[in-house]
């Protein structure tokens, strides 16, 4: 990719982050996404599993049912997911249920990334829809939020 389309994500990778550093404050594991139509945030969420104690309070699925409602449709086409960490099999399955087009991600997840690491559901030519994915957009920050996240919470063990 260009240095220039590199950039282009910059910003929303930047909002995504903002969205992590709110879970942080609340001693959420940080993990934060936007969901993009042209160059408008139409949808933010941060990972809020533990307030919530629902296993479905992932920042993508956050931000995808605030997309959605936004757009008053259930097909976010045209839609680009910025997320700060890889996502999971939940997540990458409602990205392609909503038919988003482009998934942008900070870090892989070796434990649980479905982008690309353990397989890849956004791109599996037996579903009617492919995504387009870029990952590693702003990494290292994304990465060491989660870093120093766990790093703090096994210090205070
Ligand atoms: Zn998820």
């Amino acid at each position: 990719m260009s240095a220039a389309l590199w950039e282009e994500h910059l910003p929303f990778m930047k909002a995504a982050i903002e969205e992590a550093q709110k879970a942080e404050a609340i001693r959420e594991v940080p993990i934060g996404a936007v969901v993009v139509l042209g160059d408008e945030i139409i949808g933010r969420g941060h990972n809020v599993r533990e307030t919530t104690r629902d296993p479905l309070a992932h920042a993508e699925l956050i931000a995808i049912k605030q997309a959605s409602e936004h757009l008053n449709a259930w097909r976010l086409l045209n839609c680009r997911l910025y997320v700060t960490l890889e996502p999971c099999p939940m997540c990458a399955g409602a990205i392609v249920q909503a038919r988003i087009s482009q998934v942008v991600f900070g870090t892989p997840d070796p434990k649980a990334g479905c982008a690309g690491t353990l397989m890849n559901l956004l791109q599996e030519d037996r579903f009617n829809h492919r995504v387009d994915v870029i990952g590693g957009v702003m990494q290292q920050e994304c990465s060491a939020m989660l870093t120093q996240f766990f790093r703090k919470l096994r210090g205070k063990e």
